[in-house]
């Protein structure tokens, strides 16, 4: 069998090297296994490249792409899913928090017929404040979207080519992995494992980054948000109605009366807030449609491994 491991790297030039070793040796206990390293530089700004370059130089396995700016780690995976030639595919960050060691069970369980191996962490070693924002955000959204997300289950798995081929297929142009992974189906099985802190460098998620990435889950998986502003809208048009009968009712009863300023810039107030949030909410479901219309490519290559790089963009 062939196996690919995909590594998309960004400003990884203190990890790769030793991250190489480490899948290599892991690999080695794996003698029928025929592997090759797909490195993807997502436009890093550190000597990365020029690791990648020596890496391939000195190892025939090891193919590399090297993207034309940084366009993200979704992007990076799905450059190198595509390049990927395996039976089986491994995606595992280039940081060492992804422990290679777990490659041969994982190999082992996809001969057992799995067509994805999910390598779980527990969230030993995070920061209070971030595993309570994460729980939150699971349970959130395992209540709201179609699809189930595993806390601590996160993008190192293995894939079966059938698995793969499914996520390839897939176009569209706001990916969010977790939610595409978990779509597909498939024989899933989880391999737990312990939370390893980052090796070197720093992580690129900010608060604010995983704020918006988690609104991304929210309204990237299904248009319920757009329901609920129906919902909400119905709901508050019932309550005006009901406070307009009793309105009327209490001027035929006690004559006209002009008080009521506040209700009145209580109410303006308040429904101009609630439409305003509905409109937005519309927008970003527009706003999605406009990336998703304009069918532009999800990354460009400047290079990879064949000699001279190989220049035509990938119209993916
Ligand atoms: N990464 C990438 N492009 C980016 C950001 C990150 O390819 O724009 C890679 C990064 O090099 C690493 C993996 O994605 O291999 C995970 O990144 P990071 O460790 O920053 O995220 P975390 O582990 O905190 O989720
Ligand atoms: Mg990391």
């Amino acid at each position: 069998m062939r196996l690919s491991v995909v590594v998309p790297c960004f400003n990884e030039e203190a990890s790769v090297e030793r991250l190489h070793r480490r899948v290599t040796a892991a690999l080695a206990e794996l003698p029928d296994v025929d592997v090759e390293v797909v490195y993807v530089d997502d436009g890093s700004a550190d000597g990365t490249l020029a690791a990648l370059r020596r890496l391939a130089a000195g190892d025939p396995s090891v193919r590399y792409t090297s993207l034309s700016r940084n366009f993200g780690k979704e992007a990076a995976m799905l450059a190198g899913l595509e390049r990927a030639t395996g039976d089986a595919v491994v995606i595992m960050d280039a940081d060492l928090q992804h422990p290679p060691r777990l490659l041969p069970e994982m190999v082992a369980l996809y001969r057992q017929g799995f067509d994805q191996v999910i390598a779980r962490r527990d969230r030993h070693g995070d920061r209070f404040l971030r595993m309570l924002a994460s729980r939150s955000f699971y349970r959130v959204v395992n209540w709201w979207i179609d699809v189930r997300l595993l806390d601590g289950a996160g993008d190192f798995r293995l894939l079966s080519r059938l698995a793969v081929d499914a996520v390839l297929a897939m176009p569209e142009y706001n990916r969010f992995s977790k939610g595409l992974f978990s779509w597909i189906g498939f024989r899933t099985v989880v391999v737990a494992h312990r939370n390893e802190t980052r090796h070197a460098g720093r992580s690129r998620w900010t608060f604010g980054k995983l704020f918006n990435y988690a609104f991304d889950g929210l309204l990237s998986f299904n248009n319920r948000p757009l329901r609920l502003a129906i919902y909400g809208g119905l709901f508050l048009t019932l309550i005006a109605l009901g406070y307009m009968a009793w309105v009327v009712a209490d001027a035929v009863e006690k004559g006209i009366d002009v008080p009521g300023y506040t209700t009145i810039i209580v109410s303006v107030i308040g429904l101009g807030g609630i439409q305003m949030m509905i409109l937005g909410v519309i927008g970003e479901y527009i706003g999605r449609i406009y990336y998703e219309t304009k069918r532009r490519p999800h990354y460009l290559i400047q290079e990879t491994e064949k000699a001279g790089g190989e220049r035509a963009p990938t119209l993916s």
